[in-house]
């Protein structure tokens, strides 16, 4: 059967899809429809930290299936309540609220802020500072505080209900404050945006100034949060706490799953009727969260990132030396990023690796990303790197 002749006709084209037809996976490698074998440095954009075809997940899923699907968020659930148990204690702030995608983590996060500043003053038309080059995802809400003209262009009202400012520019956040600003917005690492992480000021400031103006600080982490980066979440090693943070990606590790948490200051900011969701945070989604948590511990995923990924950043320091066209490397743990300059696309090199059986992923400013799963061990990402290698030496 001609597959991607049936998904030409029937998906609407919002993708410059790959040619690739994946079937299944096994551990740190997937499976194509003819049965090619692929080494996955993407994992699903930064979704599958546990791999595929994790045993425990997999069964722990089975059985909740067979349990309990389905309630709606009218009633209580066990597999909901263990597992706002587990965000909260990780994220050390109070309470969650789980959405299905880390867009609509994002908006939540947004609505606690404008929510927590009309309380104050109901007069004004809120608005939050967001970052240059920032993703928060696709929907109006999270659009409008996206920084990227690439994908706000045709959907977001010219009144914008955002100002942006330039990531790790203090000043120039504090240039943008207005009596209308109700909370700053950015992700810890910038994802989308080519691998940038925060500077420990840039984000200490930031507190600094929330704290000062009573705003609400927002920390996207759907793409560097749960042990993505050597920690839980990658503000914890900034040391600077976020007043809401936005988790969805691994958080399910492959169930659409996302959330967003908040500190005590914002118990009683949303209240019944202010935001809600069908299947948001049902048993079985919160089902995957539990067993993730459960299983990262178990595991001991943060010392295998910290350890991995230091062995990354050495591979990857490595290829920048070799090869001129590589500018630099940049990011944390198992996140990383290699940006190239522009006689190289970065488009290229992710086709021919793809060709040679590795699986990448490009980001902003002509850079190669480097999201594999978690569990990926130092022989894997020795494998990468002899085939980035040789797909390089022939630029
Ligand atoms: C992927 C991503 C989102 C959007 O998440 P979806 O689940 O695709 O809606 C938001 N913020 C960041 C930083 C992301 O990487």
């Amino acid at each position: 059967m001609d597959y991607i002749k049936e998904a030409n006709q029937y998906i609407m084209k919002t993708y410059n899809r790959q040619s690739v037809v994946l079937d299944r996976g096994e551990g740190v490698y997937l499976y194509d429809v003819n049965n090619k074998k692929y080494l996955d440095f993407s994992s699903g954009i930064g979704v599958f930290a546990l791999g595929y075809h994790n045993e425990a997940y997999n069964d722990a899923l089975k059985a909740q299936i067979d349990k309990l699907l389905h309630t709606s968020n009218l009633y209580y659930s066990v597999p909901a309540i263990e597992a706002a148990k587990k965000v909260v204690e990780g994220t050390k702030l109070s309470k969650v609220f789980f959405t299905n995608s880390g867009t609509e983590a994002i908006e939540g996060a947004l609505k606690v802020a404008k929510k927590y500043a009309y309380k104050k003053d109901a007069s004004k038309d809120y608005e939050v500072i967001a970052m240059y080059h920032s993703f928060h995802g696709r929907s109006q809400g999270a659009l409008a505080v996206t920084g990227n003209e690439k994908y706000q262009e045709g959907f977001v009202p010219k009144a914008a209900r955002a100002v942006f400012a330039n990531y790790n520019d203090l000043e120039d956040v504090k240039s943008k404050l207005s009596d209308k600003t109700c909370g700053i917005i950015c992700e810890v690492v910038q994802g989308e945006g080519g691998i940038y992480p925060a500077k420990k000021e840039f984000l200490e400031g930031l507190r600094k100034l929330c704290d000062e103006r009573d705003l609400v600080l927002i920390f996207d982490e759907v793409q560097c949060g749960m042990g993505r980066t050597g920690t839980m979440f990658a503000y914890e090693q900034y040391g600077v706490k976020p007043d809401v943070v936005a988790l969805a990606k691994g958080l399910g590790c492959g169930v659409p799953v996302g959330a967003f948490v908040a500190s005590e200051k914002f118990d009683s900011v949303l209240v019944p009727g202010d935001h809600g969701t069908t299947y948001g945070g049902n048993p079985f989604a919160t089902c995957a969260v539990s067993k993730v948590f459960d299983l990262f511990k178990e595991l001991n995923i943060l010392d295998h990132v910290k350890e991995v990924g230091a062995y990354l950043e050495e591979k990857l320091e490595e290829l920048v030396k070799k090869y001129d066209f590589l500018v630099e490397r940049r990011g944390l743990g198992l996140m990383q990023g290699v940006e190239f300059d522009q006689k190289v696309p970065v488009g290229d090199v992710v086709n021919q690796c793809l060709e040679k059986g590795v699986i990448f992923i490009s980001a902003g400013n002509n850079t190669l990303r480097f999201l594999p799963p978690l569990v990926i061990e130092k022989a894997h990402v020795d494998e990468m790197v002899s085939i980035l290698d040789s797909v390089l030496s022939e630029k």
